[in-house]
């Protein structure tokens, strides 16, 4: 039975129920780490599965995690390892015909007309690659301009988008914003020529967020929800949803007691994915989330509706409530004055805002309006200064990393 078909067999089992457990299972034990893990479990009952953590990732032998011979796998990813040792990654063949398969049908519809200018890093993350083979596959022409080249930087990315006009531009969301900004700052009329939509990925995507970026480039702009430990999980529909649409994964909202809270109430997300190169099973990777009925949204869709609110430490704790990066993206990007870029840091008896206006004036008076804004939202003692989080010099200039020169030519005479 093709998962597609086990999909349709089960959606009529409720919004958790999204894909047979058994295939879950056997596509988990496939790997040398659920065959231990899973040992001494009873894997009929799907509750008494353990959960698998982070740490677990991180800590095992990366071919413990693989899930079929490495004859069939396509390629290897490691997550950027910012916030302790990296979790290896491993896609098959068959896999990425699928991450290709279920981007080309998504809202996005690429096609044989589309020129995709794919700003994701081209090193070890996922992303990039996916869109590369959604490209391939539906025939859609290419350009990598990876945010991770010393051969791209910001201000090559803007000569390039006017010089061929992609009509689709990947990005992450903070990329967006800032070359978004540069362009504006030199007077680039956006949405470029030809340009239909941007593809964004790797960061939380808050529905004020969406709404600046959009306004920024003139464009509609989907997100793309995942990680590289799961690969592409949901693309969102024309109307800013992630729809859990996809046909190999099980999504699992939790308590504090790995216990399933109510439809439309915040939990911990655990995700299992029948991926072939590396199954997962009850992933709890430390995101927070939470499912909606698929009525929330208007697209017409049937499938529930995903909200991602970050991952748990990114998390601030008010004086009456916690506060996700979600909520907190809601917030920012509904002031007054947006920056570039910006950064919260939190401590005990207040919260500092750093925040880089690009392109803008700054004065004493924006930046008492910021934070007594702030301070109405949060409740609590709120300060605001002005700073570079990147450096602005860099953003307009062009290094050139080219080739080595081994013939160099002189005009003068030396003697
Ligand atoms: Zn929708």
């Amino acid at each position: 039975m093709s998962p597609e078909n086990n999909y349709d067999s089960f959606c009529s089992k409720g919004v958790f129920g999204f894909i047979m457990e058994d295939l879950l299972i056997s596509a988990a034990l496939q790997s040398n780490f659920y065959k231990k893990k899973l040992s001494n479990v009873n894997v009929r009952e799907w509750s008494k599965i353990p959960l698998t953590t982070k740490q677990e990732l991180r800590d095992a032998d990366p071919y413990d995690l693989l899930g079929t011979a490495i004859q069939n796998i396509a390629t290897y990813h490691e997550t950027s390892g910012t916030t302790g040792k990296p979790s290896p990654s491993w896609f098959s063949f068959d896999d990425v015909d699928m991450e290709a398969k279920f981007t080309v049908e998504s809202h996005l519809r690429l096609t044989e007309d589309d020129l995709v200018l794919n700003r994701f890093p081209f090193a070890l993350a996922i992303p990039s690659f996916i869109l590369y083979w959604a490209c391939q596959l539906s025939r859609a022409a290419h350009i990598a301009a990876s945010k991770s080249s010393l051969l791209t930087p910001h201000m090559r990315v803007i000569e390039i988008i006017e010089r061929v006009q992609p009509t689709v531009i990947t990005f992450i969301p903070a990329e967006a914003e800032i070359i978004g900004t540069l362009a504006r700052s030199l007077n680039i009329p956006l949405p470029t020529k030809n340009l239909r939509c941007l593809v964004l990925g790797g960061e939380v995507v808050s529905p004020k967020r969406k709404k600046y970026i959009e306004a920024l480039w003139g464009v509609p702009a989907f997100a793309s929800f995942g990680s590289t430990e799961t690969g592409g999980l949901f693309m969102t529909c024309h109307h800013g949803n992630y729809h859990m649409k996809n046909p190999i994964a099980k999504v699992e909202i939790l308590d504090e007691e790995a216990q399933n809270v109510p439809l439309g109430e915040k939990g911990e997300f655990a995700i299992s994915i029948a991926r072939e190169g590396m199954p997962l099973l009850r992933y709890a990777n430390g995101d927070m989330a939470e499912i909606r009925e698929a009525t929330s949204c208007t697209c017409g869709s049937s499938y529930p509706v995903l909200v991602h609110y970050g991952r748990k430490s990114d998390h601030i704790a008010l004086k009456d409530r916690t506060l996700s990066l979600y909520e907190l993206q809601d917030i920012v990007y509904s002031l007054p004055y947006v920056p570039m870029l910006w950064r919260a840091q939190v401590y005990p008896d207040q919260i500092k805002f750093h925040y880089q206006m690009f392109g803008m004036e700054k004065t004493e008076d924006m930046r008492l309006c910021l934070e007594g804004e702030l301070r109405q939202h949060l409740g609590v003692d709120v300060s605001v200064n002005f700073t570079e989080l990147v450096d602005e010099a860099d953003l307009t200039s062009v290094p050139h990393y080219s080739k080595f020169h081994y013939v160099e030519h002189f005009t003068h005479v030396l003697v």
